[in-house]
């Protein structure tokens, strides 16, 4: 998972997208990288978070009227800072790309790109692959007379070709820039527009939080196999291209996104309160009578809300949070995030002690959060503890971009409820149905592969062992 942004202005808007990237931090703390166009690209990128790797950043060597920006959560491929984004070739055209997604048949594209248009990856993410095989096929073209509709018809071919999950933005050198996206629309991606005293400028991001802050209006969300390109002279060009039902990521809703995002007319906030009302249905199945509802910092606050106003139970912030340090799933491996528990979060005594207390959080994975936390609160005097998950149990690996480890090691997936509970030391686990965010999403079509094993995009079992290998290898488990 990671988060994007490209702006297309009339003067330097270099400021602009390193600003932007900061309100996508959340998306990925790995590595951050900008690429701006100025007759030629000019790149910086490196590991870290965005602050750090732009802090002493001399803007005059990275001006532009035209750029995009990157913060990268490393799913599959290294970790170094070579193998960031953004990636910019000059062959055989000047092309710059960034995405948020995952491609899932690389290993094809790799020997497509190999045998067919003699291209080596010297990267192993996989916006490489994207990027390659956009150059290859733009190749075809007439390049001395290239159209818009050379463009597009060049992204279609990807979008035939590249499979998984990608929202993408392009700088095409001295064209314009170009947003495009899978045809399920897996990941979000967003268009805003703002008027300067030397006219319109155009933005793309992954959320619209980054648009509240930079002073964009929001105009709409990409749809699946969309792509929108803008000019030079600030024309605006659009093409639904390969086009499949969408799957859109209810992990974003769940987890990812900000709470203060709209992705398809939906706050997040408010879908979160939804959830946790739904939740309330289940956890009221049980019998159970919690003396306060608890949540865990911070993407859980509102589903503990929504569950506690539903069950008629106070809500209390029962976990202190230490706010100085990053999101602990998104570390590179399980010893990193244990670590990052224990530094992260701490019971506050006086609320959690002699309670029964019902602790919300997103989801449980590996249960390596929610086993910490039922023993700290154990600790602080808790009598007992029920664990309530706003997702439905995740059994299966997400192959789009969402780092949830490898089958094996996802609790779900080899144990039942009860014994998970047994395993995280909970009195009780109680998730979210299936049918039930189902049920809440019948407007919009999503992607809950990660609870149901039904990719949308089909895979292959080789496909799965690939990805599943390639995880291991990169010790991204
Ligand atoms: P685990 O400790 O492995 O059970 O993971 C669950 C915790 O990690 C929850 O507290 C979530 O907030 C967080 N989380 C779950 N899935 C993800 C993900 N794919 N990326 C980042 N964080 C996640």
């Amino acid at each position: 998972m990671c988060g994007i942004i490209g702006v297309i202005g009339h003067e330097d808007v270099s400021s602009e997208i390193i600003n932007g990237m900061t309100t996508l931090q959340h998306r990925g703390q790995d590595a951050a990288g900008v690429v701006m166009f100025n007759g030629n690209f000019r790149l910086k990128k490196g590991n870290g978070h965005v602050n750090e790797v732009f802090k002493d950043i001399d803007f005059k060597t990275l001006k532009g009227n035209c750029g995009l920006g990157h913060v990268r959560y490393s799913t599959l491929g290294s970790t170094d800072a070579v193998d960031a984004q953004p990636i910019a070739v000059n062959y055989p055209y000047g092309l710059a790309m960034v995405h948020n997604g995952n491609v899932i048949n690389f290993k094809e594209l790799k020997k497509t790109l190999y045998e067919e248009h003699h291209r080596l990856l010297d990267t192993s993410n996989d916006v490489a692959l994207i990027l390659y095989t956009f150059a290859s096929e733009l190749e075809r073209k007439d390049l001395k007379h290239l159209k818009v509709d050379d463009i597009f018809d060049t992204v279609q071919e990807v979008q035939r070709k590249v499979k998984g999950a990608y929202s993408a933005l392009t700088i095409i050198a001295k064209r314009g820039i170009l947003a495009f996206s899978d045809p399920y629309g897996i990941r979000p991606l967003v268009m805003g527009k703002k008027y300067t005293d030397q006219g319109v400028v155009y933005a793309f991001a992954s959320e619209s939080s980054t648009f509240d802050y930079l002073g964009y209006e929001m105009m709409r969300d990409l749809r699946p196999g969309e792509m929108i390109f803008i000019d030079n002279n600030h024309h605006v060009y659009e093409r639904i291209g390969e086009k499949k039902q969408q799957a859109f990521c209810v992990f974003e809703y769940i987890y990812f996104a900000r709470e203060d995002t709209k992705i398809h007319n939906r706050l997040v906030a408010t879908e979160r309160v939804r959830m946790g009302k739904k939740l309330a249905e289940t956890f009221k199945e049980t019998g159970l009578q919690p003396d306060i509802v608890i949540d865990v910092p911070n993407s859980a606050y509102f589903f503990a809300s929504g569950l506690a106003e539903n069950l008629g139970v106070p809500y209390r912030r029962g976990l202190a949070k230490n706010y100085h340090m990053g999101r602990s799933f998104i570390t590179p491996n399980q010893e990193a995030r244990e670590k990052m528990v224990k530094q992260k979060l701490n019971p506050i005594k006086d609320i959690v002690q002699g309670r029964k207390i019902a602790v919300v959080d997103d989801s449980i994975v590996r249960g390596t959060t929610s086993k910490r936390i039922i023993k700290m609160l154990r600790a602080a005097g808790a009598k007992e503890v029920y664990f309530v998950s706003a997702s439905p149990p995740i059994k299966y690996p997400c192959i789009y971009g969402i780092d949830m480890s490898v089958k094996k090691e996802i609790l779900a997936s080899n144990y039942e409820i009860s014994e998970i509970a047994h395993y995280i030391g909970a009195d009780a686990v109680v998730y979210q149905k299936l049918e039930d965010l189902q049920e809440l999403y019948k407007d919009l079509p999503i992607c809950h592969a990660c609870f149901s094993g039904q990719y949308p995009t089909g895979v292959t079992k080789e496909i799965l062992e690939d990805i599943e290998r390639e995880k291991m290898e990169s010790n991204r488990v």
